[in-house]
């Protein structure tokens, strides 16, 4: 509505994952959406068919919804700028909820500029959503600067990149990122976040178990699909969600209710909650000596359609650089910077602090000021 209201034209809907519960838009519901710069890899996911129509040129920009990388990991996939904003400056009202204290609505588009002049029209409180942030909004779009890279501290994370699974062409290209701010006068000092191995389970802990609260709704009664055949209530219940939810979302939902039963919730659950807290404390450390972090978007660039479904584990271990910035609620960019042996892009991932967007924007803007790797598309036949 804010964007169509300031003369924006909206061109259609993009394909996702099912529920936005995936890293690569094969559990759509429609199907799986190509990557662009090579059509027998995925475009990343959750939000793949926003990123892929992005890079295609088949829109100028589209939004996301990131609740755990969804923005920034498809755009790394695919060679475009997605911004994942502070926790609550976008209105959720009218997005179906996932895990509703880690979804962030955002911009992917083609630059950094771009990205900061969407969020000036969609950022802001709204009646209709509880945790958006009653704040003074500035304008994004006035306040990025590339000067504001001089004297800026930036922290690269050692055990980000000493992941397992780290692509070396991914390592090389998003140290580049930081070689080239500290060109520009930051001051760039390798920092420590221990949490990193347990990110994965936290994450897939906490959003499993708000999902299959969030989804106990799509139960054939109120809205949504409901099943043809059924007898009496409680088989209403279970013919609509047997039939109405794909594979990837029924395993989330069994995983959130296991999660959360009453044998198992100090287990896993309040585990996960406490791990919840010692990763924000310690970002809280890292930010009060530096300005931003800066670390890989995903491990490797995008991989064969079919791969992932194989091996679910490691798709759900490629959202390990992602997943704890919206544990935290920090925002997060993702910026090209290369590509691989076989042509595929690469994306950085700039972090800052709860509401420092005008760093985080101001170091990907700076960046892609002085690069070319966002102006590269695919060719697309
Ligand atoms: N891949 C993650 C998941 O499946 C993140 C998805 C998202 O951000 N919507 O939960």
């Amino acid at each position: 509505e804010k964007l169509e209201k300031l003369g924006a034209i909206v061109v259609g809907k993009l394909n996702m994952d099912e529920f936005a519960m995936g890293s690569t838009t094969e559990t759509s519901y429609y199907g799986p959406t190509k990557n662009p710069w090579d059509l027998n890899k995925v475009p990343g996911g959750s939000s793949g068919g926003a990123a892929a129509a992005v890079s295609a040129n088949e829109a100028i920009y589209a939004l996301g919804s990131d609740t755990g990388g969804s923005i920034r990991q498809p755009s790394s996939y695919c060679g475009v700028t997605g911004f994942k904003p502070t926790y609550g400056t976008v209105s959720r009202y009218g997005l179906v909820a996932y895990a509703s204290s880690l979804d962030q609505i955002g911009p992917i588009a083609k630059d950094v500029k771009d990205c900061a002049a969407i969020m000036d029209a969609i950022q802001g409180k709204d009646k209709y959503d509880g945790t958006s942030l009653d704040i003074d909004y500035k304008s994004y779009l006035e306040s990025i600067d590339a000067d504001k890279v001089k004297g800026m501290k930036i922290g690269l994370p050692k055990e980000c990149f000493e992941t397992e699974g780290l692509d070396d062409e991914v390592k090389k290209a998003v140290k580049g990122v930081a070689d080239k701010l500290s060109e520009m006068g930051a001051q760039v000092c390798e920092i420590s976040l221990p949490f990193i191995n347990y990110v994965i389970p936290a994450y897939y802990i906490i959003a499993a178990a708000e999902a299959s609260s969030n989804l106990s709704r799509f139960d054939g009664v109120k809205y949504g699909f409901r099943a043809e055949n059924y007898d009496g209530l409680t088989d209403l219940y279970n013919a609509t969600r047997s039939e109405g939810f794909g594979d990837e979302v029924k395993k989330r939902i069994l995983l959130g209710t296991f999660v959360l039963s009453s044998g198992y919730y100090d287990a896993y659950y309040k585990k996960a909650l406490q791990v919840k807290a010692i990763i924000k404390k310690h970002f809280d450390d890292v930010f009060e000596k530096y300005d931003l972090i800066i670390c890989p978007t995903a491990p490797t660039t995008a991989p064969k359609i079919g791969d992932s479904l194989s091996d679910p584990l490691k798709m759900y271990l490629s959202d390990i650089f992602t997943v704890s910035v919206n544990i935290a609620g920090l925002p997060g960019l993702s910026v090209p910077c290369g590509f691989d042996k076989n042509k595929m892009p690469v994306g950085a991932q700039i972090i800052g602090q709860v509401l420092s967007e005008d760093k985080v924007l101001s170091a990907g803007y700076a960046f892609q000021q002085s690069t070319d790797y966002h102006k590269s598309h695919p060719e697309v036949k």
